[in-house]
């Protein structure tokens, strides 16, 4: 909350100036806050009266230590056997396991949906102590009023100190949602979680355009919630002989809680919409490709090789594909089996987003390429002669 001391307060102005949400007004020489203020501080420095004071609502350490557990929501998607846990569900578990251990709690993993969820199991092999299954037919398909209310529910009911979510685009859409309507932070889009040694959840991410790391704590809230990018963490092989404590969650939910409608699903921009982040198999275009034209062939040598297009934040920048397809910092961090680069430099930011991928082949004309460097198999060449020369290799392989 935000104070102002009438008696020190002397209507200058200053405060209004600084403030970057305009919510600060002087009335009569008086200022005040209005419903725009978010706490953000700003005012309390400039003002050189000390006329303002900033109190902000903070748990106690025993209300803080109330709340118990690493919780991950495990995203699924549809297959041929009903609803099954995403690939980022997997590398939740893997990194909330190790998070878990270092405070001592459980590891639980929740999942949303109806009838035609199937092989949930796994979220156990993968070191999952408790499963919350919140079952009912109106989560079948994702909703952003459906799962939040009913997440909320659970988070309200079970008080988890961590709660984990995929940085994907249901993710991203959901965690905000929660976040705002428990009154928590939630720190977006991590690369990196740790524990520090006061217990605290140390959420890393890159900031201010990808130039620093920054490590955000959530000291006065609980509980600490965050977006972790698919494929930072590696998933692990999982034990098919852990116990594992399924549980129920009663859900009330109707209609008219759901404000949105899903009437058909459809992809932007035909095949340019291929989802990069679960891909075995990714052919990277670089500003080196010279043209949008000559990324047919690499979507070809994609299609042969049972993979998806993606590239590099230049050819984005370009127009040539959509910012759904960059890989690096600042676009999608992937870990593929096999990945092509295809004309691209090697970029510090555009290896952070790849350089997991078990095999990366580069193609590029200039020997010293950066990416060359971290290539299993480096090909020094012009990729305008050389991809023709995979691609009529591949054809003589009715195989692949
Ligand atoms: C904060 C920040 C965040 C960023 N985030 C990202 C990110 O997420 N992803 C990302 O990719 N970049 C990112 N960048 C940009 C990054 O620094 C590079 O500028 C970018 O990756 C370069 O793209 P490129 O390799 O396609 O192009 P270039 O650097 O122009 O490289 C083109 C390459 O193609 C080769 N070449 C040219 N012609 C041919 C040919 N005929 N055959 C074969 N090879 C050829 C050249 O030798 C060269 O190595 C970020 C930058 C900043 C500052």
């Amino acid at each position: 909350m935000l104070k102002f001391d009438p008696t020190r307060c002397d209507g200058c102005g200053l405060c209004e100036k600084s403030c970057p949400f305009g919510a600060i007004t002087v009335v009569y020489d008086l200022a005040e806050a209005n419903e725009l203020c978010n706490l953000c501080g700003a005012c309390v420095n400039v003002c050189p009266r000390k006329a303002i004071t900033l109190e902000r609502k903070q748990a106690s350490a025993e209300e803080l230590a109330r709340y118990r557990g690493v919780f991950i929501w495990a995203e699924c998607e549809s297959s041929h056997d009903g609803l099954i846990p995403r690939k980022v569900a997997y590398e939740l578990l893997t990194r909330g396991r190790a998070l878990a251990d270092r405070l001592g709690e459980d590891l639980v993993a929740v999942v949303l949906g109806g009838e035609r969820l199937t092989s949930i199991e796994s979220l156990a092999h993968h070191g999952a102590d408790r499963i919350i299954r919140a079952g009912h037919s109106l989560l079948d398909s994702y909703t952003t009023d459906g799962f939040a209310h009913v997440l909320a529910g659970i988070i309200a009911k079970e008080r988890p100190s961590i709660f984990l979510f995929g940085a994907t685009p249901n993710g991203r859409d959901l965690a905000p949602r929660i976040a705002a309507r428990l009154k928590l932070g939630l720190t977006a889009d991590c690369t990196s979680l740790d524990i520090d040694e006061s217990g605290q959840l140390l959420q890393t991410r890159p900031a201010f355009g990808g130039n620093i790391m920054a490590s955000i704590i959530t000291p006065c809230s609980r509980p600490q919630m965050a977006t972790v990018r698919p494929n930072v963490f590696r998933a692990g092989h999982g034990d098919q002989g852990r116990p594992v404590r399924m549980e129920e969650f009663p859900v009330k939910l109707n209609k008219a809680v759901i404000r949105t409608r899903i009437d058909e699903k459809i992809g932007v921009g035909g095949s340019l919409c291929e989802r990069i982040d679960e891909a075995r198999v990714i052919v990277a275009a670089g500003r080196g490709c010279r043209e949008p034209a000559n990324l047919d062939m690499l979507r070809e040598l994609a299609g042969k090789l049972g993979g998806v297009l993606a590239g590099s934040r230049s050819i984005v920048e370009l127009g040539w594909i959509p910012h759904t397809l960059q890989v690096g910092q600042s676009g999608a961090t992937v870990a593929p089996d096999l990945y092509v680069a295809v004309g691209i430099s090697g970029a510090v930011q555009h290896i952070a987003g790849m350089s997991s991928s078990k095999y990366i082949v580069a193609i590029n004309k200039d020997p010293d390429a950066p990416i060359l460097g971290i290539a299993d198999l480096a090909i020094v060449g012009d990729a305008l002669e050389v991809v023709p020369k995979l691609l009529d290799q591949l054809r003589w392989r009715p195989g692949i």
